[in-house]
């Protein structure tokens, strides 16, 4: 059985504190955003690990002070927060996956997407394997397991050079974390201390924020990074900078908290210079308010309006009640979720030329029903601005989009979706524009859902396994 399910996810892992558990508990809480599915932490007391998970946010799962919480409460921990997805909804895949093999005990927690998790796991199988979850990570485990991988000099590294894809990862064995970022350091990771020097993972610094610990570095892309009773110590699985980063850029537009920094830059002023960088490229005449679609288009409608010069207004309110899983995320029910989710301010947009900013558009379906709902409560002229590209592919690592087909700029042009959402103009920011708002050279970003080209061939996702490919990021000493 194969998986197809894109898996953006957040990450916290923690050694050594006696308050290992609430900061976990806390950390994930801050990095809720990253995914509401499901929750989960391991944690270990030095010997041994146990691992409990549940469905939906981590407060659901987790009650403080309950008989689980206090099982749990040890000095070593990681945890993971998963992303809704559709069709992928089951507890048989929350994390982390906690499993025993020859070394002992070790419990694996992944935000990214395999694109060759399908092949691994169909070789594993055509051998006997058994997989418990339909979960990419679960082939980790078994990679760990191989005789063959356990007596190499260093297996972690070894299994690492078998995955092909976006990946950070923690590993929980019973005395020490391990965490990694894949060669092209495409999903960010970071390290942080506490002010009585445990070392944390996580995968966005507003998680070390909430616990009052210190930002040290980011994780490097192909890096391991160990921490246990003597610290921190850093390794690489493939040959450091022999890579060109494919960070992803969507992060920083849409799926980020505003507050983290992380590719060298912070969320929010990125989002804002891009909003910046739209009003140049699609000024509006005589616009009398511009409005963002909230949370994910504020920081940019703030830049558009500071450009522009026009007032800044909330037309558009959200409720924060409403869960993603709240409603099963299927068609028909997108339309209700927008109308629960998003109340209108009329007296801000009746009778107005309303500039809405958004971060970016896939289906459409859900941008259709705000803009309905804005002509219902009076807007005179509405321009939509977007600050990203139209999305014309899939992303194979990560986000959580549809298909291609489902794609609504697959296969119409900005004119076509113009008429589609019923607006007066439509403005995407360029590629080019919204590159020169990062602060990395360009060809440190994945760009694969605006421009096709996939950093990490995804054949290899479609099962053409390109043997050449993977050869390419076999670190030879590791292997010797
Ligand atoms: P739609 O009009 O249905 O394409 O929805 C556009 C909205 O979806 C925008 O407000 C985006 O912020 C949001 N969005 C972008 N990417 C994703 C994603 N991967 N999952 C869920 N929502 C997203």
């Amino acid at each position: 059985m194969t998986s197809d399910k894109k898996e953006n996810c957040g990450l916290f892992g923690i050694f050594g504190d006696s308050e290992a558990i609430n900061k976990t508990y806390f950390g994930l809480h801050s990095l809720q955003h990253r995914g509401q599915e499901s929750a989960g932490i391991a944690s270990s007391d030095g010997k041994f690990i146990r691992c409990y998970t549940g469905m939906g946010t981590v407060k659901r799962v987790f009650r403080r002070g309950s008989a689980v919480f206090e099982k749990l409460s040890n000095p070593i921990a990681i945890g993971h927060v998963r992303y809704s997805t559709t069709g992928s909804s089951s507890s048989i895949n929350s994390q982390p996956i906690l499993s025993e093999y020859s070394r002992g005990q070790v419990a694996i927690a992944h935000n990214g997407n395999l694109i060759n998790a399908s092949l691994l796991r169909d070789e594993y199988e055509a051998y006997g394997s058994i997989f418990k979850s339909t979960c990419d990570t679960e082939i980790i485990t078994h990679l760990l397991a191989k005789p063959s991988h356990v007596s190499k000099p260093d297996p972690l590294a070894h299994v690492l050079n078998h995955l092909q894809g976006a990946y950070c990862l923690l590993f929980l064995f019973p005395d020490y974390i391990e965490a990694a970022r894949d060669p092209y350091g495409i999903r960010p990771l970071c390290i942080g201390q506490t002010q009585a020097g445990a070392y944390i993972v996580a995968s966005e610094n507003c998680a070390l924020d909430v616990i009052g610990a210190k930002f040290i570095r980011e994780v490097e892309p192909g890096e391991i990074v160990r921490l246990d009773k003597n610290g921190l110590h850093s390794r690489f699985f493939v040959k450091p900078d022999s890579i060109t980063p494919a960070h992803c850029i969507f992060e920083h537009i849409y799926f980020a908290k505003q507050s983290s920094s992380f590719f060298s830059q912070n969320v929010h002023e990125f989002r804002k210079k891009v909003g910046k960088q739209l009003a140049i490229e699609h000024p509006v005449k005589n616009a009398d308010v511009v409005i963002p679609v909230p949370d994910s288009g504020t920081s940019a409608a703030i830049g558009y309006s500071e450009e522009s010069k026009t007032p800044f207004d909330m037309g558009l309110v959200r409720s924060h009640y409403v869960g993603r899983t709240f409603i099963s995320p299927s068609q028909e029910s997108r339309e209700l979720e927008v109308k629960l989710k998003l109340a209108i301010v009329k007296e801000v947009v009746r009778d107005k030329r309303i500039v809405v900013v958004d971060d970016s558009i896939v289906r459409g379906t859900t941008t259709k029903s705000k803009i309905e709902a804005l002509r219902q409560a009076g807007a005179k002229e509405i321009h939509m601005r977007v600050s990203c590209p139209p999305i014309r592919y899939p992303c194979f690592y990560g986000v959580d989009f549809p298909t291609k087909e489902e794609l609504i700029a697959n296969d119409r042009s900005v004119e076509q979706i113009r008429k589609f959402l019923n607006v007066d103009t439509l403005g995407y920011c360029s590629l080019e524009g919204l590159l020169s708002c990062a602060i990395k050279p360009q060809e440190n970003y994945c760009t694969a859902c605006w421009s096709g080209k996939y950093r990490i061939p995804v054949d290899i996702a479609m099962n053409k396994f390109s043997m050449e490919h993977y050869q390419l990021h076999m670190f030879d000493e590791i292997d010797a």
